[in-house]
């Protein structure tokens, strides 16, 4: 069980995730998360460094696409930026949205890869359909109250899967 809560892959910063490596283990399209991933939490700002980030991956022949818990419009708005699909309120760990955007790009859930600053969202989502996670830690120390809660047991989580050897 807890291998579900296993992201395959940890990094520091978007800009650390080797492109080159996943796409020799044949994944195709990336879907990321929006808050605390792309954006930080308490601004609409996409960063530069992001941004140009964002366009590399598409560059490298990556589709990509967003899975977002939050409303449409800010969702909205960073996708239509690279013209990329999205699902909005998403309710994450689900797996609707996640299979959504898959669909939209294209692509089965084995070839894609998903990126995300939470492991009860995003990289349990994600795993659920056995796609490659990659967790990244949040943008910004600011989040939603109710991810304040969820981080608690991240930690006590991220205690567990080092204690078992299963994340660095
Ligand atoms: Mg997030």
């Amino acid at each position: 069980m807890y291998k579900l809560l296993c992201p395959d892959r940890s990094v520091l910063r978007l800009q650390d995730i080797d492109l080159q490596e996943i796409k020799k283990m044949g994944i195709e399209g990336i879907i990321f998360d929006l808050d605390n991933t792309i954006l930080p939490w308490d601004s609409s700002e996409i960063s530069l460094e992001v941004s140009v980030w964002m366009e590399q991956v598409l560059a490298n022949g990556f589709k990509a696409g967003l899975v977002s818990n939050n409303r449409r419009q800010r969702v909205s708005k960073i996708a239509g930026r690279f013209d990329i699909p999205y699902v909005f309120r998403a309710y994450k760990p689900s797996k609707n949205g996640f299979r959504k955007v898959s669909a939209a790009m294209g692509l089965s859930p084995e070839v894609v890869a998903v990126v995300g600053d939470q492991l009860f969202t995003d990289v349990l989502g994600g795993n659920r359909l056995g796609m490659f996670t990659i967790w990244v830690k949040p943008l910004s120390s600011r989040e939603f109250i109710g991810t304040k809660v969820t981080r608690q047991l991240e930690k006590m989580m991220v205690r567990i899967l080092r204690a078992q050897k299963l994340l660095k």
